[in-house]
């Protein structure tokens, strides 16, 4: 666990996230700065700063956890097609050195969100309980 890392933060829950699942070993919530509506990062409650780091096992579990919130996005959302993204390291576009792994869901006529901006708690709230009625 990193003190200053806000993933840590919020798996340990000094930090607000929009929850869509939660085990002992992982959270999914909503990203506060969604690509689009749904936008959510599934993160070990273990600090590993990539994915090099990751025990096997653990990302096999994660990538479970994964398809499980694909899955329910798609059904909530109803949702025209799915990104899965991972990314390593600044020049891979990784800004939060906790692992993590984007599902990002994609809609027909709908441009993603660029520049990318903060969304109302409130808004994501709503968002993360109607997803959680699919998991
Ligand atoms: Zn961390």
């Amino acid at each position: 666990m990193s003190k200053d890392c806000v993933f840590c933060r919020i798996a340990r829950n000094e930090e607000h996230a929009s929850y869509v699942y939660k085990d002992k070993n992982a959270i999914a919530f909503l990203d506060a700065r969604p690509v689009s509506e749904g936008h959510t990062l599934v993160v070990p409650r273990m600090h590993f700063e990539n994915i090099y780091a990751v025990p096997e096992e653990e990302v096999a579990d994660l990538f479970k956890i994964v398809k499980k919130v694909a899955l329910a996005i798609s059904k909530s959302e109803k949702a025209d097609g799915m990104s899965i993204i991972q990314n390593n390291g600044s020049i891979a576009h990784q800004v939060v050195f906790h692992f993590h792994v984007h599902v990002i869901p994609r809609y027909l006529g709908k441009d993603s969100q660029r520049p990318r901006t903060f969304v109302e708690k409130t808004e994501l709230d709503e968002i993360a309980t109607r997803i959680r009625k699919y998991i």
